[in-house]
C-alpha cells in the first residue's frame, strides 16, 4: 500500500481527495504517527557532522549531499518521504546542539508546521549553553515557541547539547513542560554524532531519575531507549523499562535503534518490542524513526517496526496503541486520518 497515497495525491487535483494513509497489517487499515523527524537546513549543521551523514547517504547520493538534504529535510521533502510510507501525520523536532548535531530553529520548524498543519505536529527546543545568564530569557522562548499552532511538546538531547540529566539546574525546563501539559522527549543512550558528551550523566536514562521523581505532572519520553549507538547493543534499555514501570510519567520511544545500520540483523529491535510487551508497557510506548536520515529511511523503519510488533506476537490492537493511539492520547491531539 505504499504507492495508494502518492497515486492518490497526484490524483487529488483531479477529484480524488480520499488519501488513505496507514499500514495494511492482516487486512486493517492502521493510522501512524511518526513522532521523530528532523527538519532542517544543510548549512546550519556542523561540518564534521556533514562529513558523517553523508558517508550514511548510499551512493552516488553521497557526492551531492547538500543537494539530497536540502530535499529531503525540506517540508515538501518529508511530505513525501511520510507519503512514500504510507504515513499521515509526522512530528518536528527543533534542536539546539551548535557543537554537534547542529541547530533547527524553533521559528523554522514552527512556519514548517503553519505550511502543511494537516501533516506535522512541532516539538519545540532551547539552548542552555549559557544558561547561568539566559535562563529565564530561553524559558520564555520555549513558553512562546510552545504557544504557537501544533507546537505539542519538548525536545532535548542532554548528550548532544552537553548538559547533566541530574542537574537541578535545568529542572526549571521539566517544571515549565508539566505546567503547560507538554510531554518531553529526551534523546538517551549514546549516540554516534561527532562531538556528542558519551559519559553515563549524559546518555544513561538512570541520571534522569530525580528529575522524573520530582515532576509527576510532567511526560518523559524516553528516545531510544538508551541504546548504545556504539557498540550496536540493547545498553540502558533495561533501565527504561523499569523506570517506565514505576513511574507512569514515563513513555518509551524504540527509533533509530532498529535501522539496518544501528541494527543489521534486526535482532535487536525484535528483543526490544517483545521486552515491551511482556513488561506490559504496549500502552506507554510511541513509535518514532528518527528520520528522514535518507530516501525511503522513513517507510523503512516503519517496515521493520512492525515486523519487530508481529515477531512478538502483538495483536492489531497493540500495534495500533504503538503506531499512533498512544501519541494522540498523551500528547492529547486528534486522531490521525486514515
Ligand atoms: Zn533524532
Amino acid at each position: 500500500m505504499r504507492t495508494r497515497p502518492l497515486l492518490c495525491a497526484a490524483l487529488a487535483m483531479f477529484g480524488c481527495g480520499d488519501v488513505e494513509y496507514g499500514v495494511v497489517v492482516d487486512g486493517e487499515r492502521l493510522p501512524v504517527i511518526d513522532m521523530h523527524l528532523h527538519p532542517g537546513e544543510w548549512s546550519h549543521t556542523p561540518p564534521d557532522t556533514q562529513e558523517f551523514l553523508a558517508g550514511r547517504f548510499p551512493f552516488p547520493l553521497q557526492l551531492t549531499p547538500a543537494r539530497l538534504a536540502g530535499q529531503v529535510l525540506s517540508v515538501d521533502g518529508l511530505k513525501s518521504e511520510l507519503d512514500g510510507a504510507g504515513i499521515g501525520t509526522g512530528v518536528l523536532f527543533a534542536v539546539y546542539a551548535p557543537r554537534t548535531v547542529g541547530i533547527s530553529a524553533n521559528e523554522d520548524v514552527i512556519a514548517d508546521v503553519k505550511q502543511a498543519p494537516d501533516r506535522f505536529y512541532g516539538l519545540a527546543s532551547l539552548r542552555v549553553e549559557r544558561w547561568n545568564d539566559d535562563e529565564a530569557s530561553e524559558l520564555q522562548r520555549l513558553r512562546d515557541a510552545l504557544g504557537e499552532p501544533g507546537m505539542v511538546g519538548v525536545k532535548l538531547a542532554h548528550a548532544h547539547q552537553h548538559f547533566r540529566m541530574d542537574d537541578p539546574r535545568y529542572f526549571s525546563i521539566y517544571a515549565l513542560a508539566g505546567e503547560l501539559g507538554k510531554p518531553v522527549y529526551l534523546h538517551t543512550g549514546t549516540s554516534p554524532f561527532p562531538g556528542t558528551a558519551q559519559a553515563g550523566p549524559y546518555t544513561d536514562p538512570a541520571y534522569l531519575e530525580p528529575a522524573i521523581a520530582a515532576h509527576p505532572q510532567t511526560i518523559f519520553i524516553l528516545g531510544h531507549l538508551g541504546y548504545d549507538f556504539k557498540q550496536q547493543q540493547l545498553g540502558a534499555f533495561t533501565t527504561c523499562l523499569e523506570l517506565a514501570a514505576r513511574y507512569p510519567n514515563v513513555f518509551l520511544e524504540p527509533s533509530a535503534l532498529g535501522s539496518r545500520s544501528s541494527d543489521p540483523s534486526g535482532a535487536n529491535l525484535k528483543t526490544v518490542m517483545r521486552r515491551i510487551r511482556e513488561a506490559g508497557l504496549v500502552d506507554r510506548t510511541i513509535y518514532g524513526s528518527d528520520g528522514p536520515q535518507s530516501p525511503g529511511f522513513v517507510d523503512e523503519y516503519l517496515g521493520r517496526t512492525v515486523a519487530a510488533m508481529r515477531a512478538a506476537d502483538y495483536s492489531r490492537a497493540e500495534m495500533r496503541m504503538v503506531l499512533a493511539g498512544n501519541f494522540v492520547r498523551v500528547f492529547a491531539v486528534q486522531e490521525p486520518a486514515q
